[in-house]
């Protein structure tokens, strides 16, 4: 699950990963085993962007390994608002389908919010739709956004202690920045959210115990940022002269923090795992009595 360079935990997000995919195939498997259906997740793809379709066929990948059925929509990088909507609209209506992802980003002619708050919010696998946010704020149950929920599996199976934390949320995007800060708050951490007007960056990530870093910014936290033996975790998907890099100096950081997702292979294979496990959730909560 992870590898200890100098006294940095290093986590294996792939690891962690097959091991959670292996515990849902089970419960899956189990439920075709009692006779009901497998679940099933459709996915929406617009247009032809090829990172797009390698994605969809990952997460349709990962889907066939879990048991889940998947489908997928395909309409052109011309098609309408009005045609992917009427899309949406009969995915919401099919009673065979429990989950619906629309893979983003769209063509500039279809407005993402119009389209996530066009899916049935029990279907809503992304945990976008507005509904799913204002239940997150409310402290109740709802489909969650799948990297924060990533982000809980690896603080919670290197037993990170959320509880009285010193949180530091870099990022406040609806997808990652805004709901891991009120996942970590509903876990009784002290958050702080930053962004890119926060006075002294450095300053206020030195106090984390957890640090979160979800910029889309290359190696902005430095070595001298992180707090000793703090959790830091690394979102940033950033590609420097054709090199993976994160928001995190990742050889900075070894031997200074005490835990460590790296850009590759670190959360990133949660955030499918996660889609699996919301929509198996979207399944268990649409078949209760
Ligand atoms: P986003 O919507 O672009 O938001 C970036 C946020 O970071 C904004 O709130 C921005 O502040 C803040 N920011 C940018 N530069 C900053 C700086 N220099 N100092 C302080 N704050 C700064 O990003 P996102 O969709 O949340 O994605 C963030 C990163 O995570 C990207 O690299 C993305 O590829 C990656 N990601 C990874 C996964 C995964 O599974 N590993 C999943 C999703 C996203 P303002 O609001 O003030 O502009």
């Amino acid at each position: 699950m992870s590898v200890e360079k100098r006294d940095t935990v290093v986590v294996d997000g792939m690891a962690l990963a097959s091991e959670l995919r292996e515990r849902l195939a089970r419960e899956v498997s189990d439920l075709v085993a009692d006779g009901r259906r497998a679940p099933r997740l459709a996915v929406v793809l617009v247009g032809d962007n090829p990172a797009s379709a390698s994605y969809i066929k990952g997460k349709r990948r990962a889907c066939a390994r879990a048991g889940i059925d998947s489908l997928e929509e395909d309409l052109p990088e011309s098609a309408t608002e009005a045609q992917v909507l009427a899309v949406i609209e009969r995915l919401n209506a099919d009673p065979g389908v429990d989950g619906i992802l629309v893979q983003l980003p769209l063509p500039k002619q279809i407005r993402a919010l119009v389209v996530t708050e066009a899916t049935s919010p029990e279907k809503d696998v992304d945990g976008l739709h507005t509904q799913n946010a204002g239940r997150l704020l409310a402290g109740l149950p709802g489909l969650r956004p799948c990297t924060p929920l990533g982000i809980l599996e690896v603080l919670a199976r290197h037993r990170v202690p959320i509880e009285g934390a010193n949180a530091v949320v870099i990022g406040r995007s609806i997808l990652v920045g805004k709901p891991i800060a009120l996942l970590l708050l509903e876990r009784n951490a002290t958050v702080t959210m930053c962004h890119s007007r926060t006075r002294d960056l450095a300053a206020v990530c030195r106090e984390a115990d957890i640090l979160v870093a979800a910029a889309g910014s290359p190696l902005l936290v430095k070595g001298d940022w992180i707090k000793p033996g703090s959790a830091v975790i690394d979102l940033g998907v950033n590609v420097i002269d054709g090199r993976q890099t994160g928001d995190v100096d990742f050889d900075a950081a070894l031997g200074v923090a005490g835990l460590l997702t790296p850009s590759r292979g670190g959360v990133g294979p949660l955030t499918i795992t996660m889609l699996l496990h919301n929509t198996l959730q979207a399944y268990r909560r649409r078949m209760a009595p």
